[in-house]
């Protein structure tokens, strides 16, 4: 090499790893044990999906979809918000079909924060949010919910307002703590962002997963936020096929419009014969999404009960597929430690929830996933009542 200059690529991120969820999905196959860590179903999402999909391939709907999203699926989203929330988005200009909620989330956060903005998050927060403002040049300000309720403390968000916060980012219902936001926590976040420029992006991908007994709280319910606001969604969640990576934002036309600058030169669109089946099953099957409550209360109050007998405290579940478990009548294991050992000694592959905090996260705390079918949870209870 003599005469030129070394070639070495300065991280943009240095301080950032694998995500936990490929880390511990590796050690539990690693380990052969049952895999409650990353969320995913481990049974098929419905089969007149998956005809629909094999109809659209057949029938040559194989070339590139409008980039921002099939027109039928754009539609039956624009539907579905409306008679879910009250409120219908203009299918031209407020819907963007992307690549799972993941790239929704990378694409808003790209085309909101400049370099020095402020963007505030709850942790522990979901683990794509503080990559995507970092590499926008924007600075995370986080407000940490406390367990076991995981309320937000007003005053500390107000407190953290100035005049340089660009952005909140909530998500509700939560992963990882399965709480819920009401239409109240809404009200009080319109109140305390009132005078300040703010946007919000909502990340509202287990929208179809609430227990609460009022139903989900969506941003796009609340007439002033909405005018403001980035909600989104994933269809991996709701169609039980987190392979397929197909999601969308809801945002008015003049922020929808930078969402898209963005979103076509990431992926430009989405793979068409997909978006094409499940504006089918939107449109044939709508009781899919609203059983889907009480499917997954069954197997959450499944896994709640058998667990009841073993030394680990389950939390309360308002939502999503995934509840938290106190094991510190367990171990003293700080709890990354504890959930190697649990997949390695007991065959149990859990989160731990310091992985979604910026530093000290004391609380005895991992996250398990229940969507799975019986017998899994059923093995997997078995295994933790050995504890
Ligand atoms: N946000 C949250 C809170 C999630 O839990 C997930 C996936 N588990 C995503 C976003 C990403 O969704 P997708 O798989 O559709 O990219
Ligand atoms: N969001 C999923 C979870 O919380 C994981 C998605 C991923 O692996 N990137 O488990």
């Amino acid at each position: 090499m003599s005469g030129q200059r070394s070639l070495s690529l300065d991280s943009k991120l240095p301080s950032l790893g694998t995500t936990i969820f490929t880390q511990m999905s590796a050690l539990a196959q690693q380990c052969q044990a049952i895999n409650l860590s990353q969320g995913f179903p481990d049974f098929d999402g419905p089969s007149y999906l998956q005809q629909r999909l094999a109809y659209h391939v057949s029938q040559g709907s194989n070339q590139y979809a409008p980039m921002t999203g099939a027109v039928a699926l754009r539609e039956a989203i624009a539907a579905k918000t409306e008679s879910l929330y009250g409120y219908l988005p203009d299918v031209g200009t407020d819907i963007t079909v992307t690549a799972g909620a993941t790239e929704a989330l990378y694409a808003a956060i790209t085309a909101i924060v400049r370099p020095g903005d402020e963007v505030i998050c709850f942790d522990p927060s979901y683990d794509s949010y503080a990559p995507a403002v970092e590499l926008s040049g924007g600075i995370l300000k986080r407000i940490a919910l406390q367990p076991p309720e995981f309320k937000v403390d007003w005053q500390a968000f107000k407190a953290l307002l100035s005049d340089k916060t660009r952005l909140v980012i909530l998500n509700t219902p939560h992963n990882p703590t399965a709480t819920v936001w009401s239409h109240r926590d809404f009200d009080a976040l319109a109140h305390a962002i009132a005078d300040y420029p703010v946007f919000v992006l909502s990340d509202e991908v287990y929208e179809h997963i609430c227990f609460a007994p009022e139903g989900h709280a969506s941003v796009l319910a609340h007439s002033r936020l909405r005018e403001r606001s980035v909600a989104v969604s994933s269809f991996g969640k709701t169609f039980h096929m987190t392979g397929w990576k197909v999601g969308y934002c809801v945002a008015p036309e003049a922020i929808s419009r930078e969402i898209r600058k963005v979103h076509q030169y990431l992926t430009f669109s989405v793979n068409t014969p997909a978006q094409l089946a499940i504006a089918d099953m939107l449109n044939a099957q709508p009781e899919h999404y609203q059983e889907l409550p009480a499917f997954y209360q069954a197997k959450r109050d499944r896994f709640t009960q058998a667990l009841s007998r073993s030394r680990l405290k389950v939390q309360p579940c308002s939502g999503t597929y995934f509840l938290l478990a106190d094991y510190s009548d367990v171990s003293d294991l700080d709890d990354v430690a504890f959930c190697q050992w649990l997949t390695r000694e007991v065959g149990v592959a859990a989160i731990p929830l310091s992985v979604f905090c910026d530093g000290e996260f004391n609380h005895r705390l991992i996250r398990l996933c229940f969507a799975k079918q019986e017998a899994t949870l059923d093995a997997a209870a078995e295994r933790l009542l050995s504890l």
